[in-house]
């Protein structure tokens, strides 16, 4: 039986709505539904082969290198390229909830010094 499609699979399919920022061929980038910061987005690949980044390999190589220039790029569009955080969780024990390769660009929220981002979690 075919695995489920993740919400983000389902948005990229344009089966549910998303307030999308930024698209190209291989990656969008929307609002997250449930802000954990004032600038809050989500930059994911359309492919849906990587569920986690823990199950990426070599030939996912030139798609991780774009989604950080996309993370660069997006920040510059909002502004926040000064300061910013990205998070990727890995694993349901790092709070992954969606099996769908993405990255978090935070943002304009006063970051901890020294902090891993304990703030969002
Ligand atoms: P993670 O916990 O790292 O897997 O992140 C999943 C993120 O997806 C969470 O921050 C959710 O708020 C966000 N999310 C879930 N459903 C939607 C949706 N329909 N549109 C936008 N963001 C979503």
């Amino acid at each position: 039986m075919a695995e489920e499609k993740t919400i983000f699979a389902k948005i990229i399919d344009g089966e549910i709505p998303s307030e999308k920022l930024y698209e190209d061929d291989q990656a969008i980038v929307i609002q997250d539904i449930n802000p954990q910061a004032p600038t809050h987005v989500l930059i994911i690949p359309k492919s849906t082969e990587i569920p986690r980044l823990a199950d990426a390999n070599e030939s996912h190589q030139a798609l991780l290198g774009h989604l950080l220039l996309v993370a660069g790029k997006v920040s510059r569009q909002l502004g926040v390229d000064e300061a910013f955080r990205l998070v990727i969780n890995n694993g349901a024990g790092a709070g992954q909830t969606v099996f769908h390769l993405h990255l978090h660009i935070l943002a304009n929220k006063g970051f901890d010094e020294g902090s891993l981002g304990r703030e969002f979690g």
